[in-house]
């Protein structure tokens, strides 16, 4: 096979899912070239700098440290080659009210300790209920996600099912969460980390509390530089293994014959593909990028997903330190009931919303000049809302007269950079339907097989990667993501071509 042609691959955006396909590509031996439509890498995981600060536009949590070293070691690195990690200590803390406030301690002892203090006896129930999410993230992360979910068979491994089936997986989180605890704030507590997978507890499968697992047990870090540090690593690897990068280049269309992919179109010129993996946002590349005949799915099974949330995020410069704030601080001071609801089921700007607020100047003096102060701020709303200044200013305020109140002290005067980001930024920058920021919720019904498939039902070439299909949303799994993705192209396509074509 040395010396034959090697396959071209083309992958369409420079998110987590992209990079990681393409790198996973590129090291099986195909000629990969990314195109990505921004300027920087990183997609929703992209930063700016402005007046001295340097801003993480989206994820601010690491957690699930054990996915991205698994990623670089398959390339015989590790992260530490890329970026330096530091643990947090409180992981983050949790406001009530003025001087109502729980750090939440990374080791264990401590974390026990303050369970115990709210309900006695509890601290013995988050063990059990941990070594049961502990059992859960093992299964579930090594076996349920690296699954392409292609096919119910895949799941037919009977020791996996006893698993599942013995592992209340199928009981709504919910339901779960009150089997051990009872005291409101830890329900609470123990329910905030499935918030990130874009659905309520009552519509999560308890499958879920693996995240429980990850939160607590295996912590929360930072990579000191900011998370966007993870992106320049994978781009690193990403041309080491040989992949062409190529930012500022949107695709434009893609062009077929006999159902397959032979261009990649974009404002710069045209890319023959043998395989294309498309790592933008699903609906946009079927939908905009493809003939009709070609979709996979209908506008009504699109407009029938149950989307994850969209943010209204706040970026701000302050020209003081701020006391009363750690690097994570979850604003739990209204009740998340009706702001739920009117995310979830009667989807409106929220009259009450909960926040959070990320602080990383408080970790990294590089993300901030000395004495000043960068802050996050994030409300999650619905997708498809109504997106105007005037709201965004609104909801400024709001948060800000609250912020203000709870941790005693003046911001507002003192903010020197402020930009807002919402809706219509997801839409332009990223293309996303109904303006998500984490793509499709983690519902039941939104599970593995029930996602939008990760190979086109239509196009024979033609494979999607990212949050919006398997295993999810949220960076792990997007990394996971692009290397399922990359290992079910090299089933069904050699990196070669088997004869030469002259
Ligand atoms: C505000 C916010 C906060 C978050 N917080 C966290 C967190 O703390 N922890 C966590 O784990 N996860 C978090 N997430 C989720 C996580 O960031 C995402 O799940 C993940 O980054 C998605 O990666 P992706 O590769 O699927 O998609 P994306 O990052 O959206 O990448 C898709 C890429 O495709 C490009 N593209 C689109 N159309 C085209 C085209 N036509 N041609 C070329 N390129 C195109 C886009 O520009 C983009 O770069 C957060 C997300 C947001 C928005």
């Amino acid at each position: 096979m040395q010396g034959l042609p090697r396959k071209k691959v083309i992958v369409i955006g420079a998110g987590f899912a992209g990079l990681a396909a393409a790198a996973s590509m590129a090291q099986a031996g195909y000629a990969v070239t990314l195109l990505e439509k921004n300027e920087v890498a990183g997609g929703r995981a992209r930063l700016f700098k402005a007046e001295g600060f340097t801003f993480d536009m989206g994820p601010s949590w690491y957690w699930m440290p054990d996915v991205f070293e698994q990623f670089f070691q398959k390339f015989g690195k590790t992260t530490a080659d890329y970026y330096r990690l530091e643990r947090l200590d409180p992981s983050y803390q949790v406001l009530y009210g003025r001087q109502d406030v729980m750090e939440l301690p990374a080791g264990m002892p401590e974390l026990e300790a303050l369970f115990e203090s709210l309900e006695p006896g509890s601290a013995a129930r988050l063990r059990t209920f941990l070594k049961q999410a502990a059992y859960k993230y093992e299964v579930g992360i090594n076996n349920l996600v690296y699954k392409p979910s292609r096919s119910f068979s895949e799941f037919l491994d009977v020791k996996l099912l006893v698993d599942v089936l013995r592992l209340d997986v199928f009981q709504s989180m919910h339901k779960h969460v009150r089997k051990y605890f009872k005291h409101p704030r830890l329900i609470q507590l123990m329910e905030f980390p499935i918030l990130f997978l874009g659905a309520l507890p009552q519509n999560t499968p308890a499958l879920y509390s693996l995240m429980n697992y990850a939160d607590i047990s295996l912590g929360t870090w930072y990579p000191m530089g900011g998370m966007h540090q993870i992106v320049e690593g994978m781009v690193a690897l990403a041309q080491e293994q040989g992949v062409d990068i190529r930012l500022g280049e949107e695709v434009e269309r893609l062009e077929l014959q006999n159902g397959a992919i032979t261009q990649v179109i974009t404002a710069k010129g045209a890319y023959v593909a043998d395989v294309v993996i498309g790592g933008s946002d699903y609906h946009h590349l079927e939908t905009k990028l493809l003939p009709q005949e070609s979709r996979s799915y209908t506008d009504k099974y699109w407009d029938s997903r149950v989307m994850a949330p969209s943010s209204l995020i706040f970026y701000l410069g302050v020209d003081k330190k701020l006391d009363g704030l750690r690097h994570h601080n979850l604003f739990f001071d209204e009740d998340f009931g009706p702001h739920a609801h009117e995310i979830y089921t009667q989807p409106a700007w929220p009259k009450k919303p909960l926040f959070y607020v990320s602080v990383p100047s408080k970790t990294d003096p590089t993300v901030a000049p000395e004495g000043k102060e960068n802050l996050f701020i994030l409300i999650p709303v619905a997708p498809d809302l109504p997106d105007t200044q005037e709201t965004r200013e609104r909801y400024y305020h709001m948060v800000m007269d609250r912020l203000e109140q709870i941790i005693g002290q003046e911001i507002r005067s003192h903010v020197i950079y402020k930009r807002s980001y919402a809706h219509k930024d997801f839409i332009k920058d990223y293309h996303a339907f109904k303006g998500n920021a984490y793509g499709l919720a983690n519902t039941l019904l939104q599970t593995a097989v029930l996602k939008p498939s990760l190979k086109s039902k239509k196009v024979r070439n033609l494979y999607y990667t990212g949050q919006l299909t398997v295993p999810g949303p949220g960076v792990p799994p997007s990394l996971i993501s692009g290397q399922v993705v990359a290992a079910e192209v090299l089933k069904e396509f050699a990196p070669q071509e088997t004869t030469l074509t002259l």
